[in-house]
């Protein structure tokens, strides 16, 4: 038995302008026309809808959060999150996808110098080119400050300068169909301080991906190792300064574990609209399962769970619009939004029963969905290593 997904209420929400709203009611559009319909198809399939990311580009919606000056959206992360809910509640491939993009284009937007943004940063939020973020390596993941990939400088200071890179890259979303890679690699001695950021373009001589890692979930987005052989990376691509990379690197999965957070809850939300329709048209024992108390007390759970999640993920990012420190906030949200995927995604399998075990219905692909978000970005170990830092100044 399936059933249509009931419409989203994302119109009832407080925004902060009218643009936020006409925003908001252009991403229900293109979720309900583009994305939601191919998503169980293409996900099954372990199909990347770069087309669908080509027209969220061209409708300004892969460049939210940065300045209109360098082709952004210019909106506050208050916005930007919610329509990445909205596109995680229709397809998280897609709203993962943003996430990872504008993760991708942190270190040139924020730290690059007048020139470098000038020169790269439109034609990153344009739309026709996509992002990864490449920081993690096979042996180092949460002790991400241990990377090994290698930068060494040469050819002088003039025209010829350049870095020669070479080492590997793991679990990189979107490795292989993206186009430029925003690469943190080691230019001085062990620890923090030895690393830089280098934007390299992904048909660099010397870079290749390896095929997809096969996945448990979250099949439409491309995971694979990414190889740096002595590729040559002019200096110029070289973002901040030497050795400042692992601090950019750090701000940029400040913000990008808001968006995470965003995207857990909007796959949560997917997961109990359907379990609440489900219910309501379900019977058993003559009545709908929606009548009895076990089940509705679960449903209150799963429907308090998102809206705690919503709330976290917005006042972390009303406090990143204000311009406050909102590091540990990200790092709740984060930790909070995807623990609560987990489990709504899990109670909505529940709630259908032997039908929520089918590939039939959509909440057993949430379930696989919701707990790669745990992992990645940090896994949810590492968040609270992060806020109990934060805490006791550790
Ligand atoms: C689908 C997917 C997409 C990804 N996309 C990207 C990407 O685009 N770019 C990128 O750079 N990386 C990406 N990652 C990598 C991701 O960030 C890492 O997998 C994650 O940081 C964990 O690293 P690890 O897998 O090496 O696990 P490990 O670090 O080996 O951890 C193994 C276990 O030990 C725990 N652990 C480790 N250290 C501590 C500690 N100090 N205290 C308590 N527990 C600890 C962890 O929580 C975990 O449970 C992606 C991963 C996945 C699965």
């Amino acid at each position: 038995m399936s059933q249509p997904i009931r419409p989203l209420k994302s119109m009832d929400r407080q925004l902060p302008s009218e643009e936020a709203a006409d925003l908001l009611a252009l991403t229900r559009e293109l979720v309900e026309r583009e994305l939601a319909p191919r998503a169980a198809e293409e996900e099954a399939e372990g199909r990347f809808p770069r087309e669908a990311m080509r027209l969220l580009g061209r409708s300004g919606l892969l460049g939210l959060p940065y300045p209109e000056e360098y082709g952004g959206g210019e909106q506050p992360y208050e916005v930007y999150l919610q329509v990445l809910e909205e596109l995680a509640a229709g397809r998280l491939t897609v709203g993962m996808g943003v996430s990872v993009h504008t993760l991708a284009c942190h270190a040139l937007a924020t730290f690059g110098s007048e020139r470098q943004k000038q020169q790269w940063l439109p034609e990153l939020l344009g739309g026709e080119l996509l992002g990864a973020y490449c920081l993690s390596e096979p042996q180092s993941g949460s002790d991400a400050a241990a990377l090994t990939t290698r930068a060494v400088r040469e050819g002088g200071d003039g025209d010829d300068a350049h870095y020669s890179v070479t080492g590997t890259k793991a679990w990189i979303t979107h490795g292989g169909v993206a186009d430029f890679y925003s690469t943190m690699v080691r230019t001085g001695g062990p620890g923090p301080t030895g690393i830089s950021v280098l934007l390299v373009p992904a048909d660099t001589p010397g870079v290749a991906a390896d095929a997809p890692e096969r996945k448990m979930g979250l099949k439409g987005s491309p995971t694979a190792q990414v190889r740096f052989e002595a590729a040559r990376v002019p200096a110029e691509r070289l973002i901040g300064a030497e050795g400042q990379g692992f601090s950019i690197a750090l701000s940029a999965l400040d913000s990008g574990r808001l968006g995470i957070a965003a995207c857990a809850v909007g796959v949560a939300r997917a997961a109990l609209d359907y379990a609440v329709e489900y219910a309501r048209t379900r019977t058993q024992f003559g009545r709908p399962i929606a009548e009895f108390q076990g089940l509705s007390f679960m449903l209150a759970d799963m429907a308090t769970a998102v809206e705690a999640g919503r709330a976290l993920y917005l006042s972390a990012a009303r406090r990143r619009d204000a311009g406050l420190a909102f590091g540990k906030e990200a790092a709740m949200a984060k930790l909070f939004c995807t623990d609560a995927a987990m489990r709504v995604t899990t109670d909505a399998v529940q709630v259908l029963g032997g039908y929520g075990y089918t590939a039939d219905h959509p909440v057993e692909r949430y379930m696989r969905e919701a707990k790669v978000l745990q992992i990645l970005e940090g896994t949810n170990q590492i968040q609270r290593v992060v806020i109990g830092r934060k805490l006791t100044g550790g």
